[in-house]
Formats: C-alpha cells, sequence, structure tokens
C-alpha cells in the first residue's frame, strides 16, 4: 500500500491552510508528490487566475519545496466536481481536506465542500478540522489513543482506533429505522452498543469504508468482501469489510486485527503448563497434519498464527492457502482464495504444493476434498496446519469420517490435535472473592479438579465499562495422536471411545481446563461453566 499522490483543495481559509500543514506531513513522511488545487467559482478571469497562481506559490514553505515535488493548479467551477475530476485525472491515492466544525463520529458537521468530497472521492480522504482546540469528544481522552495513535482526521479511522482502544474485535454498523444507524462493537465477545449515528453518517461512513477497501458500489445487492487499505500511521492494524444489503439499507460488519493481538507468543494464549509441552513437542515435528479446532470465533487463527511464528528465524519455506488472509506473516507466503479469479482452496493447494514448502497452511478444511489434499500434502513429507470445525478433540476424527476421509489415513498422518475456546478474563481490578457452594464444590470433583480455596467472581468498574471482564484467553485440549489412539483411530473406534481413550491419558476436558483458570483466578466459575459447544 502508498500513497504516492496526495492531493489538497486549497481555498486560502484557515482550516484549508491546516489540511495544508497535515498534507506536508504525510507528503514528507509519505515521499508523496503533492498537488494543490484552488477551484474558483467565478469565470474564468485571467489575472485573477494568476493572482490564486501566486498566492499559491507561497502557500508551502520553501524548505518543504525543496525536498518534495509540488503541484500547483488553478481551476474553474465547482469547488467539490473539480476536486473530484482532478482526482481521477492525476489519481491521486489520498485528498487531505479542511473541514469547519468537529470531527468525532457523534457530530459530523463537515464544510459541504468537503462533505461532497468525502462522499465522492476515488480514493482515502482525510479531514482536518480547524477547531483543534475542542475537537476531543466526551470519551476519555486516553481511550482514544492506542499506542500512539491519535484521533485521526477521519471519521472512518476515528471509529477504528476507537474501538481498537476499546478492545474491540468487530464493528457492526447496521440499519435502526428510517432516520438511524446503530454503530455496536464486539467487545470480548459480547456485542455492545456504542451510538446511534442518523443515516447521512452512516452512508458517509460506509462510503469510506467501501473506499478504503477498493470495493465499488457498482452492485449494491450483492455481499461484499475486502480488506481496508489503511495509512501508514496504522501499520499495526488489519481491518476485514463485509458489507450486505439488508432490509432498510446497507449492513456493514468490520472486523478489527492487531497485530498485537494475532501474533501473541504461543505461551500467552492460555496453555496450561502440560497442553504447551504437548503442543511444542508437536511442532518439532517435521511431517504430519496438526489441527486446531473449535467453532467460529474460537481464536483457531491467532494460535495457528502463533504456532507458525515459532519457526519465525528458522529457514523454513512455509506458505499458505488461507480464504481469507486475515493478517499478513511476514516470513509466510499467503495465498488467498479467491474464487473471482480461479484460486480456489483446492487450485491454490496444488500450486502450493509446487512451491517446494516445508510446512503449509491450510486456512480451514471445510470440504472433503480440501480434507484429502491437506491429508496428501501431509504424508508427502510437509508438516502441515489446519483447522476444522469440531467441539472436541474426539469429534474431529467424526468429522473427517463424515467428510469421507479413510481412517487409517488420519491415523497415519494427524500427528496431534488442540481444540480451543475463549473465556473471558476477570478484570483484576474489581473482581471480588466469591462464594463456592455446595454445587459447585462438586461440579469440581466431578471433573477431576482439585477444589480451589479462592475463586472470584466479576463485578465491574470503569476500567472495565462495568462488564467485570477484560480481555479472553484461550482454553485447550491439547492431544498428541501416539500409537494407541492411532489405533484406535484406524480400527473404526467410535467418538466416545476415543474420548475416554483421551481422558484416561490424563488429558484434562475443555470444561477441566476452564475450571483451572478459575482456581488460577483468571475467569469466573460462571464463566468457565459457559465453555462449551457454541
Ligand atoms: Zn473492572
Amino acid at each position: 500500500m502508498s500513497f504516492k499522490t496526495i492531493l489538497v483543495p486549497f481555498d486560502f481559509s484557515e482550516h484549508s491552510v491546516l489540511a495544508l500543514e497535515k498534507a506536508c506531513q504525510l507528503g514528507q513522511q509519505l515521499h508523496a508528490e503533492l498537488h494543490i488545487v484552488h477551484v474558483r467559482d467565478g469565470g474564468a478571469d485571467e489575472d485573477l487566475q494568476r493572482h490564486a497562481m501566486d498566492r499559491l506559490l507561497s502557500a508551502v514553505p520553501p524548505t518543504y519545496e525543496m525536498q518534495n515535488r509540488v503541484h500547483r493548479q488553478v481551476l474553474n467551477g465547482r469547488a467539490h466536481a473539480e476536486v473530484i475530476q482532478y482526482s481521477k485525472q492525476h489519481q491521486a491515492d489520498l485528498i487531505v481536506v479542511g473541514s469547519r466544525g468537529r470531527n468525532g463520529i457523534l457530530s459530523l458537521s463537515l464544510g459541504s465542500v468537503a462533505q461532497r468530497i468525502l462522499k465522492e472521492a476515488p480514493c482515502p480522504v482525510v479531514l482536518v478540522r480547524a477547531d483543534l482546540t475542542n475537537a476531543i469528544e466526551s470519551v476519555d481522552e486516553a481511550d482514544i489513543q492506542y499506542r500512539g495513535l491519535k484521533e485521526s482526521d477521519s471519521p472512518a479511522l476515528d471509529l477504528i482506533a476507537r474501538a481498537i482502544s476499546l478492545r474491540a474485535t468487530d464493528i457492526h454498523i447496521d440499519p435502526l429505522d428510517k432516520e438511524q444507524y446503530q454503530v455496536r462493537f464486539r467487545i470480548d465477545g459480547i456485542v455492545v452498543s456504542y451510538c446511534n449515528v442518523d443515516t447521512g453518517v452512516a452512508e458517509r461512513l460506509m462510503h469510506q469504508y467501501r473506499t478504503l477497501a477498493r470495493i465499488d458500489a457498482v452492485d449494491p445487492f450483492r455481499p461484499r468482501e475486502g480488506r481496508l487499505m489503511l495509512p501508514a500511521s496504522m501499520y499495526d492494524f488489519e481491518v476485514r469489510v463485509t458489507t450486505t444489503p439488508v432490509a432498510g439499507g446497507e449492513a456493514m460488519a468490520l472486523r478489527l486485527f492487531t497485530k498485537e493481538s494475532v501474533f501473541m507468543p504461543l505461551g500467552s494464549l492460555g496453555f496450561g503448563p502440560a497442553g504447551l509441552q504437548t503442543v511444542q513437542e508437536m511442532l518439532h515435528g517435521s511431517e504430519g497434519l496438526l489441527l486446531v479446532s473449535g467453532p467460529t470465533g474460537s481464536g483457531k487463527t491467532t494460535t495457528v498464527y502463533s504456532m507458525l511464528q515459532t519457526y519465525g528465524s528458522t529457514n523454513k519455506n512455509i506458505v499458505s492457502i488461507e480464504d481469507p488472509v486475515e493478517f499478513d506473516v511476514p516470513f509466510v507466503r499467503q495465498l488467498n482464495v479467491d474464487e473471482r479469479h480461479d484460486v480456489t482452496m483446492t487450485s491454490g493447494l496444488r500450486t502450493i504444493l509446487r512451491m517446494d514448502p516445508d510446512i503449509i497452511f491450510v486456512g480451514e478444511i471445510r470440504d472433503p476434498e480440501n480434507a484429502a489434499i491437506a491429508l496428501r500434502a501431509a504424508s508427502s513429507g510437509r508438516f502441515v496446519f489446519s483447522s476444522l470445525h469440531t467441539r472436541d478433540v474426539a469429534a474431529t476424527f467424526t468429522a473427517f469420517r463424515e467428510l469421507g476421509v479413510k481412517d487409517r489415513s488420519v491415523a497415519e498422518n494427524v500427528i496431534g490435535v488442540v481444540n480451543q475456546r475463549l473465556v473471558r478474563k476477570l478484570c483484576e481490578k474489581c473482581r471480588r472473592v466469591g462464594e463456592l457452594g455446595q454445587n459447585e464444590r462438586e461440579i469440581f470433583t466431578l471433573l477431576g479438579v482439585e477444589i480451589p480455596s479462592v475463586v472470584y467472581q466479576s463485578v465491574g468498574c470503569d476500567a472495565c465499562r462495568g462488564s467485570g471482564f477484560k480481555g479472553r484467553c484461550g482454553v485447550f485440549e491439547c492431544v498428541r495422536i501416539d500409537a494407541e489412539l492411532a489405533k484406535a483411530i484406524s480400527d473404526n473406534a467410535n467418538e466416545d471411545d476415543i474420548r475416554r481413550l483421551i481422558r484416561a491419558k490424563g488429558i484434562s476436558s475443555l470444561t477441566a481446563e476452564a475450571l483451572k483458570k478459575v482456581i488460577d483466578g483468571v475467569t469466573s466459575l460462571d464463566e468457565a461453566l459457559s465453555v462449551r459447544w457454541a
């Protein structure tokens, strides 16, 4: 991604001066060409035009001009139309425009020119407001800064920054009624309302996201997906957008990823000591299929990326086929499934097998063909990672059977299965020591987990925005397929028998693992007991 051509509409007003300053900063950082355009709304008077050009010449500091390329243009016509046309002609990558008024999402009151540019621009638009002094909204200032990411000058980017600062993983924008849209965030797995905005504001916002994702609005009747092209200052973030027509308008969902949350050290995901050791041993293998399973949104992708990361400093050739690629991994050659260009999971897998890989990541096994190819790759001396949607480790083998894979092939090639869920972590600022009743003691006993001396329960404070929880952590069932399990699988043992065999090896179930998080004070008993097939 690069912004090589920056366009600044300039009308000599205070806010356009601020916009120009901002554009110069960006131009300097990005080594971009700057185009300053002044649009006169009168006729083509030569004298006035020359006069305007003279003023444009002195608008940019000479020191800036010595280092960066600057173009100037005086045009006649309607400001927004001329600016849009100029941006298309010169293939602008970014428009920086000054706007009156506050810039927050809740009070979007831009100058009408800025507003129309925002609506029609073929590229991302940065809005620079004039009254910087009172621009911060009622939300804590600390909240809207995230690792140095200050409120930007674009409402679309602001909303993302705000969501990230609140640890949201998703933003949902949906029509509420004719006049309003609601904006909701998913925080720690739970959807909470953030604000309502006027339909006009929501439409501009969604237009900005579509523009950033290069989703054209040619066909508004089909769901569309894309990945936002974010400015360099948001390098640590990755945002995927899905937009779909719904009754009453358009619904948009944005999934947010931060490098921080995607590239987590394996040891910090929540594995128990035994599970972590099992996983580390499996990662030392050189061939076979390692599966990460669990329901949607259970953190499978993060776990796989964290596993791949352990190979970061080795000279192994790692290739992936993902649908979609959720995050750029620097040391992995990633192929995106793209049905429109005939890159399917199956054809992509064939391609990557020709790329001489040591390690392959197959995004998710969804059909018999994918399953067969992943297993074939594993049997040809490669280490293959993949994920599968199953309830627990034992259920994974049933799932393979249902995909038509021969038990023997599974027994020979699958080296291990990690099944996982996410539980919310108690807010350490407000958690409180709770009571453990007789029934609850029995649960611990039943699952063979020691009864804790202290359990905590959720309360709610400002730090956790009243929810009592802050962040999530993984709960894992980690099973290495040893000779005994392999034999049971190839002998067509049923799911319950395989489950019993796993328990007999002393490997805890997901629920038992979740209860251990209660003992550690990481989560509450209620939250731990909510771990189940969802
Ligand atoms: Zn709290």
